[in-house]
């Protein structure tokens, strides 16, 4: 089990899925082997000896002034999907949070940070055949913005991720529908950054000079450090999210700050640093 420390905060990575089967149709449908073979950096983490991408789906494990905070719920178990490796799935992701410290009782908050499947799985489990919540004495942090959408937009192929994961959540009154900037302890707290999805959010961790940053989905591989106008095929808004991810990559280039992919594979961190006229992460 992967884990960092920041200062006093720790954090704690579990992972769900981590192999190629995403793929880049997916995750950056341009990544394809012949583009990304070339940039060395990316193996052997991110890219295999044949170009597939690498990536993760794992929940980061915060523990803050006392708080317990999971950030993202992966896929969940049992729920209806199509694609294959998310289709009710019977993995031991409670047991592993249990084993990180993090018995799911004991968990003081849950953020996504955005409303997409693979992020809001364990917002619930299957009890007697309903949903209920997972974390039960924990608030739900979602993003005000990204509620807003999610409730009035149509079930897609993917299935109904809102009717099975947020809102049997928001039914049974643990969610707080938040806006940027809020914070869950003096350490840590969320920044926006849209594109990905309307109200997509950043979660910003500064404790005793030290800080970090979990990126959710403004960057789904490190291959988008070398190519920034690399995008993702289910961003919302396209030309936002490559302005954000832009941004993101210049506020935090050459600085200290670790950046923590959310889809990023083991070692899962590391620091932009400028690579001729791109950028690459320094794991
Ligand atoms: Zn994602």
């Amino acid at each position: 089990m992967q884990r960092w420390q920041v200062g006093k905060v720790s954090i704690t990575r579990v992972i769900e899925i981590e192999d190629t089967s995403m793929g880049a149709p997916a995750l950056v449908p341009e990544a394809k082997p012949a583009a990304v073979l070339p940039i060395g950096w990316l193996r052997p983490h991110f890219v295999d000896d044949s170009g597939n991408l690498i990536s993760s789906i794992h929940s980061l494990l915060v523990l803050s002034e006392g708080r317990r905070i999971v950030i993202d719920t992966c896929l969940g178990n049992d729920k209806p999907r199509i694609v294959p490796q998310w289709n009710r799935r019977q993995g031991r992701f409670l047991e592993e949070l249990a084993a990180a410290g993090f018995p799911r009782e004991s968990v003081d908050y849950v953020v996504c940070t955005h409303l997409h499947p693979d992020h809001v799985g364990w917002n619930t489990m299957l009890v007697d055949g309903r949903w209920v919540p997972t974390f039960p004495n924990a608030r739900y942090i979602f993003s005000a913005r990204d509620w807003e959408w999610l409730d009035k937009a149509p079930v897609t192929a993917l299935g109904d991720y809102s009717g099975d994961s947020v809102r049997p959540v928001i039914d049974a009154g643990l969610a707080d529908l938040v806006d940027p900037g809020f914070r869950f302890t003096d350490e840590v707290w969320l920044e926006s950054t849209p594109g990905h999805s309307p109200g997509h959010v950043s979660v910003r961790i500064s404790s005793g000079g030290e800080q970090a940053i979990v990126t959710g989905d403004l960057m789904h591989h490190p291959c988008q450090l070398a190519f920034p106008h690399w995008s993702n095929p289910f961003d919302f808004d396209r030309a936002q999210a490559l302005a954000t991810r832009r941004a993101f990559i210049e506020r935090y280039s050459g600085t200290a700050v670790l950046v923590i992919g959310s889809h990023f594979a083991t070692p899962s961190a590391g620091r932009i640093v400028r690579d001729g006229d791109a950028w690459r992460l320094a794991v």
